[in-house]
Formats: C-alpha cells, sequence, structure tokens
C-alpha cells in the first residue's frame, strides 16, 4: 500500500506517510497539546450516545501520550462536560472542553458557565419551542446544554430528520438573534452564546502553555478547532468530508494509530 505506514496498518489502521512524517515534527515540541474530539474521532458512533466509549486502541495510546512529560491530553466536544467527563473516563486533573467551547474543566476546576438574562430567556424560550416538537416525533431526542440545546435525529429515518431539523430550525430563526445554530451528524445544536471549538483550542493552548498543538476531529463543528491551529501544528480530519486540516484518516482506529505513533515517536 504505497503512501501508508506498513507500521500502522498492522494495528487495523493505515497513517498516510506525509501525516507519520507530521508527527515526528510534532514529536520534538517542547511542550506539546493533544486536543481531541471525543465522537467519531475516538469513539465510533452509537445509536445511544451515553454509551459511547473510545476504542481500546485510542485509550492504549492516550494513556502512553498522557505518560510522557510535557505533554498533555485534553478532549473538545460538542457534549456538555458533565458527559464528556463521563464517556472519556477522565481523571478530575484531565482537561475538558465541552459544549463546543461554552464550557471549560481545566485541572479539575469547573468553570461554571453564567449565562446573562437575555441568554436565558432565550434558552427557555428555544426549549419549550424544541420540547414541543420531540413530542410530535418520537425518537428524537432533546440534549440539554448549559448554554444550548441539542436535536439529536439517528434513531428516525432521515427524510423524517430533514423536516425535523427544519421545524426546529425555523423555530429558533423565530426568536430572532442572539441563537447559533450548527448542524452536525444526526444532530442540530443551537447555542445562546457564540464560542467554538476553535475558542476551546486556543484556551488549552494558552492554559498548557503548548509550543504544537495536534487537534483531531471528525464532524463540521471541528473546522473551527482546524482553522484555530497555527504553522507548527497538525491537523487531522477523521473520515470524509472538506476540511482545513492538513491530514486525515478513514476512521477512529487509524487516529489511533496515529496517536500510537506519536507515542513511540515521543517516548
Ligand atoms: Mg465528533
Amino acid at each position: 500500500m504505497a503512501g501508508w505506514s506498513a507500521a500502522a496498518a498492522a494495528d487495523g489502521g493505515a497513517v498516510p506517510v506525509e501525516l507519520a512524517d507530521a508527527l515526528a515534527g510534532l514529536a520534538r515540541a517542547d511542550s506539546l497539546l493533544i486536543a481531541l474530539d471525543f465522537d467519531g474521532t475516538l469513539a465510533p458512533f452509537v445509536d445511544l450516545p451515553a454509551e459511547a466509549r473510545a476504542t481500546p486502541q485510542a485509550k492504549a495510546a492516550i494513556r502512553r501520550l498522557r505518560a510522557v512529560p510535557r505533554t498533555t491530553v485534553a478532549y473538545i466536544s460538542g457534549r456538555p462536560v458533565a458527559s464528556l467527563a463521563r464517556v472519556t473516563e477522565a481523571q478530575p486533573a484531565e482537561l475538558l472542553v465541552g459544549s463546543h467551547g461554552v464550557e471549560l474543566r481545566l485541572d479539575g476546576a469547573r468553570t461554571e458557565v453564567e449565562l446573562d438574562p437575555e441568554e436565558r430567556r432565550l434558552l427557555a424560550a428555544l426549549d419549550a419551542e424544541l420540547a414541543a416538537i420531540v413530542q410530535e416525533n418520537p425518537g428524537v431526542h432533546l440534549e440539554r446544554k448549559p448554554a444550548g440545546l441539542g436535536l439529536h435525529t439517528r434513531l428516525i429515518p432521515s427524510a423524517d430528520a430533514a423536516a425535523v431539523i427544519a421545524e426546529a430550525r425555523a423555530a429558533a430563526e423565530a426568536l430572532g438573534t442572539g441563537i447559533t445554530a450548527r448542524g452536525g451528524k444526526d444532530i442540530v445544536e443551537f447555542a445562546v452564546r457564540g464560542a467554538t471549538k476553535g475558542d476551546g483550542v486556543r484556551r488549552l493552548r494558552e492554559h498548557v502553555g503548548a509550543s504544537a498543538v495536534l487537534f483531531a476531529g471528525d464532524d463540521v463543528t471541528d473546522e473551527d478547532g482546524f482553522l484555530a491551529l497555527e504553522p507548527r501544528d497538525v491537523g487531522i480530519k477523521v473520515g470524509d468530508g472538506d476540511t482545513a486540516a492538513g491530514y486525515r484518516v478513514s476512521d477512529p482506529l487509524a487516529l489511533a494509530a496515529a496517536l500510537d505513533i506519536l507515542a513511540d515517536l515521543r517516548t
């Protein structure tokens, strides 16, 4: 398989040679931040989000990386921090960015999200609208987050999902400006505060004092993270779709193989 690393292929995921070269550069960084999306990046998608777990290969690679000096692993997700902490099985000291950058848990200290009165009003109004849509569409699930709401449509047929999402977007628009909508895989998410995963990457970089960053993600919301990267950093898109990332792997197993290579190079 020309263009793919044979060593990584033995682990079940193929890592492009150009990415392996970039990881070698990253491995020499003075202080390295490895910021990872969770769903679809470390963990395969499952019907029940609470049951998602990173692949054993990803867990093993992350464990190795966490043991390396001047190396920090963090998670950046659209999930609320509380949910992210459960599915990653993160230790209290691990760095978590939840709700697309709205919530941060840095070194065990939870940063509360304080909404202003207008944000609270908008959130309550949208909650009522979306709850009504959920009532009428069995199988659609409403996820409540500190500064937003997520409408999950994975369990209903895609034609129905498109109609539900259109209805939800229209309801949000009718409430006026101040609500941002993001489409994702089988989900539409609304936020009353405009933080992104790019803000998450920037906050983590500053917190860690990282001289280089690896960021990996699979979904459209991860593009903000890729756009926050600097020349020395490495962005890895997992799976298909347009991306601003410099590198791409096919699936979570291939990303785990890349993390394993990085652990080899940095140990
Ligand atoms: Mg994801």
